[in-house]
């Protein structure tokens, strides 16, 4: 049926509106991928929607650390030659990709999967802050290398951890010497993250 307000059938109206759910995609974007589609060749839009399917059923996070695995454990937790004194706090997966591209850093990860923004409703709570805590109370490492974006959200979530891991009197450091701000760290290039980690300070 051809709606009558827009004057697309309803079958396309619905795939740009599931496109718009898709982060940073608006009306226009939205459309343009569902033009996109609709020229495709069907046996691409197959392999697109079952590697879509796929993907729920065989990716989950690492239990121990969240980033991402198709087993129990990821790639890195399940590494015994990494360096489990430190531990790099993370944002999102895709951050763990990129810090692991500099090369510079053998340790383990805890990937909060998001930000605190209180204005979205996201506290501590909806992070993954009580794992971590209960993996330096129990792993006691040496070093929290906190690699959050440095965004508001970013220095919010470094700041408050800061507070919540000093009672546990270990190294709480930050990166971001040389990150322009509000940059994401998932983004950033090579040369400037492995600067960033290495010019990490102490926070108090
Ligand atoms: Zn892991």
């Amino acid at each position: 049926m051809v709606n009558k307000a827009t004057g697309l059938p309803d079958s396309l109206l619905r795939l740009i509106e599931n496109f718009k759910r898709f982060p940073g995609i608006g009306q226009r974007t939205a459309q343009r991928l569902a033009f996109f589609i609709l020229k495709s060749p069907s046996n691409y839009i197959k392999e697109l929607s079952d590697s879509i399917v796929k993907i729920k059923e065989v990716i989950r996070f690492c239990k121990i650390c969240n980033n991402l695995s198709d087993e129990e454990l990821c790639g890195v937790c399940d590494n015994p030659a990494r360096d489990k004194s430190v531990i790099c706090v993370v944002e999102e997966p895709g951050d763990v990709i990129a810090v692991e591209k500099t090369g510079r850093f053998s340790g383990l990860y805890h990937v909060l999967l998001g930000a605190l923004s209180p204005l979205d409703g996201i506290g501590p709570e909806e992070l993954k802050i009580k794992e971590l805590l209960s993996r330096v109370r129990e792993k006691k490492p040496k070093e929290i290398i906190i690699a959050t974006n440095p965004d508001t959200e970013g220095e919010t979530t470094a700041l408050y951890l800061a507070k919540v891991l000093k009672p546990f009197n270990i190294k709480v450091t930050r990166i971001g010497y040389g990150i322009p701000v509000g940059a994401e760290l998932e983004y950033t290039d090579h040369a400037t993250l492995l600067k960033a980690i290495d010019s990490r300070r102490e926070l108090t």
